[in-house]
């Protein structure tokens, strides 16, 4: 992994216990020196508050940390209150989001898009903060067509964003492709690929329902032929995941951002197969 940048995503912990335990996953994690730290922000601003603190926590512990923000259903007022406190605790990365839209009833809100949140937030903040944004290599599943969604990421950019990340994908292709199509529409931005690793394959079918990113159906099946047996599920999947890393830095990307789920059993043995 030398001089590829890496980062690590994690979420806020609600109990003593998971804060204990992403502390301790989080030393873990700090000894392959990442870039930065980030922390998710539920839905409609449920984690505002445990956001804040845990990157706090972070920030107090020496590292890079960056909040996730997101916009639905937000205020202008409460977004300009959150930089406000970001700016004043010298948090200067923000990964910059819509947001995933809350079941049941919910406020509007001032903003649609992200592109609308990176806007105001220039707007407020001038280039106080580096932004990033999210991008979707198999596309985002509420997108009109492939074409409106990279039109969507130029838009995100064109606004001030500096760099993307992606939502997680098992096909190497998908994430070449994508790159080139984005090329082709003038954008020029790193775009970092997000790692999702292999901890449970209900929960993962779960996600990708949602998110819109496959699992190959070869994959899919030999995780589920395996049943109860976590070590073997967890053992292909380090080997997928781990292969899937090899070809993206052999192929030149500018980064490698890990989604947690605040462990770093998995991750650490991912990064030491490709060192
Ligand atoms: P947008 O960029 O606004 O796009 C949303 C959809 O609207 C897309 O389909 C897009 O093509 C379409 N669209 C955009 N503009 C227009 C327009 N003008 N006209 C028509 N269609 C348009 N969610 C959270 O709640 N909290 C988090 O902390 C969080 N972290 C994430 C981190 C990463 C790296 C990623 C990849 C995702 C994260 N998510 C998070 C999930 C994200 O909020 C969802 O995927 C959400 O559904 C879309 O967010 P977005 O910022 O990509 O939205």
């Amino acid at each position: 992994m030398k001089n590829l940048p890496i980062s690590f995503e994690f979420f806020p912990p609600k109990t003593p216990e998971g804060i204990a335990n992403l502390r301790e996953a989080r030393a873990k994690l700090a000894k392959f020196n990442p870039e930065f730290f980030s922390v998710t922000f539920g839905a409609g601003g449920s984690t505002r508050d445990r956001t804040m603190e845990t990157v706090l926590e972070i920030q107090a512990e020496g590292h890079a940390a960056a909040p996730h923000i997101s916009c639905i259903s937000s205020t202008k007022a409460e977004i300009a209150d959150l930089l406000q406190r970001y700016q004043e605790k010298n948090i200067n990365k923000l990964v910059t989001l819509r947001g995933d839209i809350p079941s049941g009833e919910v406020a509007v809100g001032d903003f649609k898009y992200a592109s609308e949140l990176v806007e105001f937030i220039r707007m407020q903040t001038g280039q106080h903060f580096h932004i990033e944004v999210a991008a979707y290599p198999e596309f985002h599943p509420e997108a009109a067509s492939p074409r409106a969604d990279v039109e969507n990421l130029k838009r995100k950019f064109a606004a001030g964003a500096n760099r993307a990340i992606t939502q997680y994908f098992y096909n190497v292709d998908a994430y070449f492709r994508f790159i080139d199509l984005c090329a082709q529409h003038g954008i020029t931005q790193p775009i970092v690929p997000g790692i999702m690793p292999i901890y449970n394959i209900t929960q993962l079918a779960r996600f990708s329902n949602i998110c819109g990113a496959e699992i190959p159906r070869w994959l899919k099946l030999r995780l589920e032929a395996y049943g109860d047996d976590m070590a073997s599920v967890r053992a292909l999947g380090v080997d997928v995941v781990s292969e899937l890393c090899e070809a993206l830095r052999d192929g030149g990307v500018p980064g490698l951002h890990f989604y947690t789920l605040n462990q770093a059993g998995l991750i650490s043995q991912i990064i030491g197969n490709l060192e």
